[in-house]
């Protein structure tokens, strides 16, 4: 792994598509972590575990902690998603390239975890849906507000996660020292999902007056990413049908549908090669999102979607990070998530396909590249903001 520009090359993708050479991997990444931080401001950790070794680096400490006024937490790799590790290495890598440490932000710390879930990373399997769990089978993503909140019970999901995974407690009380403090925390976690394009497939086919939304997304895909000016004026432009609790349809007569269909078709063209973003905030940490995403989508146009809402509010109850910090009576704790297209969804199906088809490899490893460009100008936008 070479250091200035660093990039998913293929040797790394053909290592993440075969699970035998998943350790060989993280072997690599970790020597890639140590050579990496070997200046007297860089500091690497491994956070020992029961199933592994969660790395975290700390950039920019003061000797001194009560010098510090805002802390920058990074997460990734909770799930089967590497945006987040290469992403992160992607900005260790360049800051030290051209020499930058010293721009960084005074009194302020980052604190990189570039991989949550190195039991997933190491195991991926079909019936752990490629390495999305943790070892124990829950989702390490609904467990945070259990983790910092003492007593924490509101949600089922959540209660059925006892008792608390190593992974979060370690990530817990590696940042008390901060959390402790009256600073500002802010923590961006990085995801990746499927629905983005699994729906835009679907709707740019058959999408008409009678579509069922059941998802969100799907009605956020059609707004965001037709322009403005071909969506047909009606308010609201979703309704249930009625006696219909399961899912939307459009307010729209057959011809408005099909209109849209066409436009939808001509957005989805200009768009399908280039990169699903989404960003999501609570009311704590709208500005702070809200003006990362603005910035990230103005300096990577070329590679993201074009669409006309970067940043949206989170909408489930459940344990992720951004609900963390939502509900946590600490002050100052800004959350938010960045989800891009998935990767690894179904790994043994992604080798298949790049396996048979160079043009998809190749594809693929332009994408997994663009997914490590928005995450590098993530951190660079929120740690300037
Ligand atoms: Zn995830
Ligand atoms: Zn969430």
């Amino acid at each position: 792994m070479n250091s200035s520009n660093f990039r998913v090359d293929e040797n790394i993708l053909n290592k993440l598509l075969n699970p035998e050479d998943r350790k060989d991997l993280l072997d690599d990444i970790f020597k890639k972590l140590e050579s990496l931080s070997s200046s007297e401001i860089i500091e690497l950790k491994f956070l020992e575990i029961s199933n592994g070794r969660i790395p975290v680096i700390t950039i920019n400490k003061p000797n001194d902690l009560s010098q510090i006024k805002r802390v920058f937490v990074f997460t990734g790799a909770q799930h089967n998603e590497y945006n987040g590790l290469f992403g992160q290495i992607a900005f260790l890598s360049e800051l030290i390239a051209n020499n930058s440490i010293d721009l960084l932000p005074e009194n302020s710390a980052i604190v990189l975890f570039p991989l949550m879930n190195p039991y997933g990373f190491l195991n991926p399997r079909r019936d752990n849906k490629s390495g999305y769990y943790l070892k124990s089978g829950a989702n390490l993503n609904r467990c945070w507000r259990r983790t910092f909140i003492p007593n924490f019970v509101e949600n089922n999901e959540e209660v059925d996660l006892k008792p608390i995974p190593e992974n979060s407690m370690a990530f817990k009380n590696f940042i008390q020292k901060y959390w402790d403090r009256e600073i500002e925390l802010y923590i961006v976690d990085f995801h990746e999902t499927s629905l983005f394009r699994r729906f835009s497939e679907d709707m740019a086919k058959n999408l008409n007056a009678f579509y069922k939304f059941e998802h969100p997304y799907q009605m956020w895909t059609v707004q965001y990413l037709t322009k403005y000016e071909d969506l047909p004026k009606r308010e609201p432009l979703f309704v249930k049908p009625s006696q219909c609790i399961d899912h939307l349809h459009f307010n729209l007569n057959i011809n408005q549908g099909e209109k849209l269909r066409e436009d939808f078709k001509k957005a989805w063209e200009i768009n399908k090669d280039k990169l699903p973003f989404y960003y999501v905030f609570t009311r704590k940490s709208k500005d702070f999102c809200k003006s990362i995403a603005k910035k990230v989508q103005d300096n990577l146009k070329d590679i993201l979607w074009d669409i006309r809402k970067p940043a949206h509010q989170h909408v489930a109850n459940h344990g992720c990070i951004v609900c963390l910090g939502y509900s946590t009576s600490r002050p100052k704790t800004y959350t938010c998530e960045l989800e891009v297209d998935k990767q690894f969804f179904n790994l043994f199906e992604e080798a298949e396909k790049c396996n048979s088809d160079r043009v998809y490899f190749t594809k693929k490893l332009k994408n997994i590249n663009n997914t490590i460009e928005i995450v590098k100008e993530t951190i660079k936008q929120a740690i300037s903001s």
